[in-house]
């Protein structure tokens, strides 16, 4: 999971979205008008799809799930559940991209607040991830630093197999392109360059590298990393932009 920037929609489409919040106002059972207005034909292909457009190109990666960095965002997951707060069904806040493993099966209306009444599922674009959760790169295994990630791991099964294999295989992959980049880099072979760079963030499960580049500046960082060449690149400036930006 990792932190996501949350644009401003277009106005045309932004615009449509206030009416459909007033009908489901309107009317006497909200989370009814809000279930069926949410399937209408029309609402489908006027909101859903250009509302799909703007969040698969939120997150690096193609069409990643907001929740576990699969390439598999299939749906609009409503954060908020649209059965505990109708109104909030056409709110852009609330809206991310999801899986269906991850909006369906896991999370569905899973919504646990804290004694505060402060959500316990951390949302991407709200706050960083990494605040709340560690993930061991190696492992492709998630941890939890606060109640919210302990929470976040479990509703959202972030460690299931499928992930975390899917975790390692991500490792490998920004490990071997990293060496790719260094042979490119010393041989002044721009192409090569970007061909590594583009690997990785054109793969899923962004928050590997992610937690890779974090890992790297942290003060235990040489205990963490066997091999101190991996560590000395991915502390190389230039490297760090082409992947964090
Ligand atoms: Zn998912």
């Amino acid at each position: 999971m990792i932190r996501i920037v949350r644009p401003e929609l277009a106005q045309e489409l932004a615009d449509r979205l206030p009416p459909l919040t007033a009908e489901i106002a309107n009317a006497t059972d909200t989370a009814n008008t809000a279930r069926l207005l949410w399937k209408r034909t029309q609402v489908r292909r006027t909101v859903h799809a250009p509302l799909r457009k703007v969040l698969a190109d939120m997150a690096p990666g193609i069409e990643c799930c907001m929740y576990c960095g699969d390439s598999q965002g299939t749906d609009i997951d409503h954060f908020e559940p649209l059965v505990l707060n109708p109104l909030r069904t056409f709110d852009w806040l609330n809206h991310l991209l999801a899986c269906s493993t991850c909006n369906s099966h896991n999370k569905g209306s899973f919504f646990p607040l804290d004694s505060d009444g402060t959500p316990l599922l951390i949302d991407p674009t709200v706050e960083d991830p990494f605040d709340h959760l560690v993930l061991t790169p190696s492992l492709g295994v998630y941890h939890g630093l606060t109640p919210k990630g302990l929470t976040t791991i479990e509703v959202c099964a972030l460690n299931r197999s499928t992930l975390t294999r899917g975790r390692q295989q991500a490792h490998r992959v920004v490990l071997m392109c990293l060496e790719k980049w260094a042979d490119a880099y010393e041989n002044d072979m721009a192409a090569d360059m970007h061909e590594a760079v583009i690997t990785v963030r054109e793969q899923p499960f962004a928050d590997v590298c992610q937690s890779l580049l974090r890992l790297a500046l942290s003060p235990g960082a040489s205990r963490v990393f066997d091999d101190p060449h991996v560590l000395d690149l991915l502390r190389r400036p230039e490297l760090r932009e082409a992947l964090l930006t």
